[in-house]
């Protein structure tokens, strides 16, 4: 049978038949299990998480099938909060979700632990052993049987081979390697209010290599918060003096994903408040004391933030034979499904989904993660009634881009004009936080995200607005 006639046939599968198919791996679940449908759900990001909590309310609650949440971490923070977390505008415990909390509120169960192969034929899904920092170790290696597997563990910094950029720059991939980077920041600062001599050049330098929305934001973010942790007695620093923030971005404009106008009036702004921007700079390797660059020059920092560019985990790359492209993502079809086995999906950052009519694949944004969980969910009740999967299609609503407390620019999808708008000011910033409200939402309900909203606004009165340790 031609593959995609083999994957139609798949799609039209009743749920019977795709339980017969895996009995022999009923072995390794909870004994209440045998009977349900097991969908395994690895990574618990921006989509994942989502998916889980709508499979676990609608299908895990009522005994429909066993909905299972494999994930690395303990706590969820979602990404597009890391540059907060990092320039210290932003505490992190304010916006966690617990994973065992949330899989019990929500019907769903929660494995702690990191994906390290797969044995399709087998149906399962291969877990490493995990340890604590005593190297005791918390969970043995495992495998896990599944009837329906979606792949959601999102990608991590691309450093496209370049010399000293793991050894001495900072990703932001994790909340903990930005707080990482937010307690090197205010090392930085004490150690040259404390010290000796003068600020050496370089020494209170931040170069954030990557121009895209991560960096650019950050950039704005620890412009304003490096201000506000001085203001905080550390007289000894002159900000304007010894504070440099340089934005180096290898394209010939900042923001290249995004509109030429958004990218000028973000280039504008930085200006103005005295981000240095260096745009059509390629960075050849990071040392200890900064970045050279292709054309010889070389800009000394004391921090270095990596932020151009992102792949897929390496465990795609070679995921027991299923399709994958030049930056490890599993290719998917419109419906989500792997190109070489309809039981199993991928979805988010870590997918390559096609785009009809377009010659890149849907792009790795929090809105595509958004969309492509609910979308899941629908599919996911279909495959349980034995009905056809339908497609997704990305929507582009636009992007937007926060430059701290100064701006928030960026363009929306006017679907009755049929073009984009450019957007700034306050109504820009409403609209960038109402994508962490949808995700919020989609969480914890209407009731529960607006009482974080108010719990949030209420601790930040009584505390300073930048962290200070
Ligand atoms: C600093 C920053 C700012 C951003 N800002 C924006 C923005 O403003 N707007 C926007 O649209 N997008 C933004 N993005 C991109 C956005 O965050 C991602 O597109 C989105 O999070 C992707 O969701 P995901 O579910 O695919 O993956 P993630 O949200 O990355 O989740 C992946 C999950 O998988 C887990 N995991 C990874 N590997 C394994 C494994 N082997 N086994 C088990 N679990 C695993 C991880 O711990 C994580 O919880 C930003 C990203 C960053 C880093």
């Amino acid at each position: 049978m031609a593959e995609s006639a083999q994957r139609q046939a798949d799609h039209d599968m009743a749920p019977a038949d795709l339980r017969h198919e895996t009995a022999a791996s009923h072995a390794h679940d909870p004994p209440g299990d045998a009977a349900l449908h097991r969908i395994v759900v690895v990574g618990g990001g921006a989509g994942g998480l989502e998916l889980v909590t709508r499979l676990g309310d609608r299908l895990g609650r009522r005994s429909r099938a066993a909905v299972t949440l494999v994930e690395c971490g303990r706590t969820h923070l979602w990404k597009p909060l890391l540059h907060g977390v990092a320039a210290g505008s932003l505490n992190p415990g304010e916006y966690e979700v617990d994973y065992l909390a949330q899989a019990h509120w929500h019907g769903f169960r929660y494995r702690f632990g990191e994906m390290i192969g797969l044995d399709r034929a087998k149906r399962e899904v291969h877990l490493a052993a995990t340890f604590d920092q005593e190297g005791r170790q918390i969970t043995p290696p495992r495998s896990l049987g599944y009837d329906t597997l979606v792949i959601a563990i999102g990608s991590t910094t691309n450093d496209f081979g370049t010399p000293g950029v793991a050894e001495h720059a900072v990703p932001l991939e994790t909340p903990g390697q930005a707080e990482r980077f937010n307690r090197r920041l205010v090392n930085a600062c004490l150690r040259a209010q404390t010290q000796e001599g003068p600020v050496r050049p370089g020494q209170l330098h931040i170069a954030i290599v990557g121009a895209g929305a991560t960096g650019t934001e950050l950039a704005a973010e620890l412009y304003h918060t490096t201000r506000e942790v001085v203001a905080y007695g550390l007289d000894r620093i002159d900000p304007q003096r010894d504070i440099r923030i340089v934005l180096i971005e290898a394209g010939k404009r900042i923001l290249p994903g995004l509109p030429e106008r958004i990218s000028e009036a973000t280039h504008r702004l930085l200006d103005e408040i005295g981000v240095e921007v260096r745009a059509g700079a390629m960075v050849t390797e990071v040392t200890a004391d900064g970045v050279k660059l292709a054309d010889g020059s070389f800009i000394p920092s004391e921090l270095v933030v990596w932020a151009a560019g992102v792949k897929a985990p390496d465990v795609l790359r070679e995921l027991d034979g299923l399709e994958t492209n030049r930056i490890n993502q599993p290719v998917v079809e419109q419906t989500l499904q792997t190109t070489r086995d309809s039981a199993v999906f991928a979805l988010g950052d870590c997918a390559a989904c096609p785009r009809p009519g377009q010659s890149t694949p849907v792009p790795p944004r929090a809105q595509a993660a958004h969309q492509q969980a609910g979308h899941m969910v629908r599919q996911i009740e279909r495959r349980l009634r034995g009905k056809a999967l339908q497609p997704y299609t990305y929507r582009d609503f636009g992007s937007l881009v926060s430059l701290g407390k100064w701006s928030t620019v960026g363009n929306l999808m006017g679907f009755l004009l049929g073009r984009s708008i450019f957007v700034e000011g306050l109504f820009a910033r409403i609209m960038y936080q109402s994508l962490r409200m949808m995700h919020e939402r989609a969480l914890n309900g209407t009731v529960r995200a607006m009482l974080g909203v108010l719990a949030r606004a209420l601790a930040h009165r009584t505390g300073p607005p930048v962290k200070l340790h």
